[in-house]
């Protein structure tokens, strides 16, 4: 049976699920090792590598489509916008499963992976870039670190978790 129908059945199931998590959360509040930092006062330092939000480079693009074509979710496909004379990428975060495939295989480097991923948007349809000035071109930058956190590099320690300098 699945969760939506068990909650049809008993809405207690849902309020029992909520108490579970909040008791989970408070768990691990206090417990040690602790996998989280205080953000946004520090922001982790995920290096160059990450795969994070993706921006597009328009004036690199050839409109090949391989971006699109090798997708696995479906979340990058090519659009023709008003005034253009040629198709761009764009992408949608709700599908995005963040593999890299489309950067990989893109033969001119037009799409670049940022090491930010701390972004949220008001509503679904905010999801999905377009190739517009402004949008799939934007230069990522974390909105915590915009006010003020501070990039800290982690290391992993058995008994303390995730510990960065300064604490
Ligand atoms: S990162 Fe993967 S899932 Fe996301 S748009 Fe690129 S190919 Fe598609
Ligand atoms: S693979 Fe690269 S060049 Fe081809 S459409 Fe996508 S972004 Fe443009």
């Amino acid at each position: 049976m699945s969760i939506a129908d068990r909650i049809r059945r008993n809405p207690l199931y849902s309020l029992k699920m909520h108490a579970a998590a909040i008791a989970t959360g408070l768990r691990y509040l206090f417990a040690k090792p602790r996998m989280t930092v205080r953000y946004p006062e520090y922001v982790i330092d995920l290096g160059r590598n990450y795969r994070g939000m993706i921006r597009l480079h328009k004036d690199k693009c050839i409109s090949c489509s391989l971006c699109a074509q090798v997708c696995p979710a479906s979340a990058m496909k090519m659009y023709k916008l008003p005034g253009e004379k040629k198709m761009y990428p764009g992408i949608n975060y709700q599908r995005c499963i963040f593999c890299g495939f489309c950067v990989d295989i893109c033969p001119v480097n037009a799409l670049e992976h940022t090491p930010v991923h701390d972004i949220a948007e008001e509503d679904m349809e905010g999801m999905i870039y377009l190739p517009l000035p402004g949008r799939f071109d934007r230069e990522w930058k974390s909105p915590a670190e915009e006010e003020g956190g501070r990039k800290v590099k982690v290391e992993f320690d058995e008994e303390e978790g995730l510990k960065h300098e300064p604490e």
